[in-house]
């Protein structure tokens, strides 16, 4: 837990600057919440009026902390530009599974199926939560490189209607060309279902470092091509904007 501090915020603006990126948001994880300081990010908006800065937050299914996290979510709902949500724990209380490369036990002599099914109904119950706006990295469970033997389709197609029925959006995640799997979040075959069913998208690097901002957006607009997605969505105290794209 890091403090929100201008030395600490700074270089993620630096970064943004090099990279071209005009707008960018903080999700950090709601476990570390006593960290984050919206006085903070306002003096970092007036030092960089070039960037559009969003604050956001990521709450997931943690069993010791996401209690206390939503407690705080509630309370700063106003202040932030948005909230997302995400499933990183199984059966396990006491290790993610998407922890790299130790989370990869809680898949060893495991029916995979299954696990998708019970990571799935995971994710369906925190977009039911009332507290979030987008989903994070929606097939996160993929991560180690373990993929079903049912199609995706019959697997996610719940969860997908009930994302639309909540009006949420997910993510076009980066972060998963640096893990094992090596494949955007979601897959190919998950975004083409979302498009069917008109889920809006945003785009996202989860980067832990400042270092990794915009991590491999070139090949992520090169897939927004190939996957003939027109528009993208940007969220501002809640708000969802199209942004139509031009590529
Ligand atoms: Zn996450």
């Amino acid at each position: 837990m890091q403090r929100y501090t201008q030395a600490l915020l700074q270089p993620w603006a630096d970064s943004a600057r090099k990279l071209g990126l005009k707008d960018i948001a903080f999700t950090d994880h709601d476990r570390y919440h006593a960290g984050i300081d919206f006085g903070e990010i306002d003096r970092l908006r007036e030092r960089n009026p070039d960037l559009r800065i969003r604050a956001g937050i990521e709450l997931d299914n943690d069993p010791v902390h996401s209690a206390a996290g939503r407690e705080w979510i509630e309370k700063h709902w106003d202040k932030l530009d948005f909230v997302l949500g995400s499933v990183h724990f199984l059966n396990r209380d006491d290790q993610m599974f998407d922890t790299v490369p130790a989370g990869a036990v809680q898949f060893e002599h495991q029916n995979i199926d299954a696990i998708y099914a019970d990571y799935f109904d995971r994710v369906r119950e925190m977009a039911g939560t009332g507290l979030v706006d987008c989903l994070a990295h929606l097939d996160l469970i993929k991560i180690h490189g373990h993929f079903p033997t049912a199609g995706i389709a019959t697997l996610i197609n719940e969860t997908l209607e009930f994302i639309r029925a909540q009006d949420l959006a997910i993510e076009l995640s980066t972060a998963g060309w640096r893990k094992p799997v090596n494949e955007l979040y979601p897959s190919d075959a998950i975004i083409k279902l979302a498009i069917e069913k008109e889920i809006p998208f945003t785009t996202a690097s989860d980067a832990h470092s400042h270092v990794q901002l915009g991590e491999n957006f070139p090949s992520l607009a090169q897939k927004i091509v190939d996957l003939g997605i027109r528009q993208i969505c940007i969220l501002g105290k809640h708000k969802r904007a199209a942004l139509p794209l031009q590529l």
